[in-house]
């Protein structure tokens, strides 16, 4: 049964609900105990919990240097494309917006992919819009091959594909889907697609079991913080995690909880999380996804990446340009939103190092086999 049809968001909003009332021994047992129930875990994102952050913190940064050492993995995006026929609420590609709109060319893919290599960055991530025509998945398959000549890690993150299409990006040299479900809440999810291939929630949760499937071997999940309540999301992510290790175990899974950043559009978040909500929310997940990378993107402040760092990322976005071209002709095309880490990868590794952390610009493989090899 994919995971669409196991999700119990009553069963969740419950859940959430009952966490944000947790007492303060529910919040000890959960933190002493360590258990694996999500119910027995719930009060770590309750606000009794809140007033014990820094044992949170301290038992987050444990369990992380335990599985996967003191490095970080950096990644740079390559946008293809901002022509979109979806209309999100949220995004500053969304159709009718007035930008600058632009797909590459796999030449020009190549020449971006090039850029990031000398300046370091062997780990890409190729992002689209959904645009069945401009983004049709033989072009796909194309950009892969193209970055692939200069990366040895290359990743999508694109629409929704079939089984098929995914296993013809695996054959092109893809190693990772990333595909953020954005809200799990299909209310919540409703309210902000309203138009476009992507208004069909169940087909995009059940990619990524597609995509393990075709030979994917990373997996990326994610909710946009600031659409819903953030303990909510928080469990669901988890639940759908912890779903994929089940299920996809040939893959390894990581977890992103990018914030919404002002785009094209001026999108208001209705939930806006805070800085501490947030860093209670990394730590949350870490305990109740020991195994998982856990991604921070420069949408971040570069000190609240630097203040994150040791508490349970293992993955970090660096010197990212969020419009198509915008390593070799930044300016050409409009982006999807506004970042705040504008430091380039090296003074992101330089930081990192700094503050007693590797970083690692190949790929994520190599954290993948330490994982492998911690258990
Ligand atoms: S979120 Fe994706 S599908 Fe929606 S408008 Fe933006 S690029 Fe298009």
């Amino acid at each position: 049964m994919p995971f669409s049809e196991v999700l119990d968001r009553e069963e969740l909003a419950d859940l959430a609900r009952r966490a944000a009332n947790a007492a303060g021994s529910a919040v000890r047992r959960a933190l002493d105990d360590r258990p694996q129930q999500l119910e027995s875990l719930a009060p770590l994102l309750s606000p009794a919990a809140a007033e014990m952050l820094e044992a949170l913190a301290r038992a987050s940064h444990e369990s992380t240097v335990a599985r996967f050492g003191k490095t970080i993995a950096l990644f740079a995006p390559l946008y293809l494309s901002n022509e979109c026929v979806c209309t999100c609420t949220y995004c500053g590609f969304s159709m009718g917006l007035d930008i600058k709109r632009r797909t590459l060319f796999p030449a020009e893919v190549e020449n971006e992919a090039r850029e990031l290599a000398h300046r370091g960055m062997r780990n890409i991530l190729l992002v689209s819009s959904e645009h069945p025509k401009r983004v049709p998945p033989q072009y796909v398959a194309s950009c892969i091959e193209a970055a692939k000549r200069h990366a040895p890690y290359v990743g999508i993150e694109i629409a929704a594909a079939e089984e098929d299409d995914y296993r013809r990006f695996v054959v092109a040299g893809c190693d990772g889907v990333v595909l953020y479900q954005e809200t799990y809440d299909v209310d919540v999810y409703k309210r902000h697609h309203l138009g476009g291939p992507k208004m069909r929630f169940g087909w995009r949760m059940d990619a990524l079991e597609r995509a393990s499937k075709a030979g994917a071997k990373h997996l990326g999940i994610g909710a946009l913080m600031g659409l819903s309540d953030w303990r909510f999301e928080a469990l669901a992510l988890v639940a759908h995690a912890r779903y994929l290790e089940r299920y996809c175990w040939r893959s390894q899974i990581n977890v992103s909880l990018p914030r919404i950043n002002p785009a094209a559009g001026g999108f208001v978040a209705d939930h806006p999380i805070g800085d501490r909500d947030f860093v209670q929310m990394i730590c949350f997940l870490r305990l109740a996804l020991p195994t998982a990378g856990i991604v921070l993107s420069t949408r971040e402040r570069p000190e609240l990446r630097d203040k994150l760092t040791p508490l349970g990322v293992t993955v970090m976005s660096a010197g990212s340009s969020t419009e198509p071209g915008g390593y070799e002709q930044p300016g050409a095309a409009g982006e999807q939103f506004e970042l705040e880490d504008t430091r380039t990868p090296d003074e992101v590794a330089r930081r990192l190092r700094e503050l007693g952390y590797d970083p690692v610009f190949k790929d994520w493989e190599n954290m993948a086999l330490e994982r492998a090899a911690a258990r």
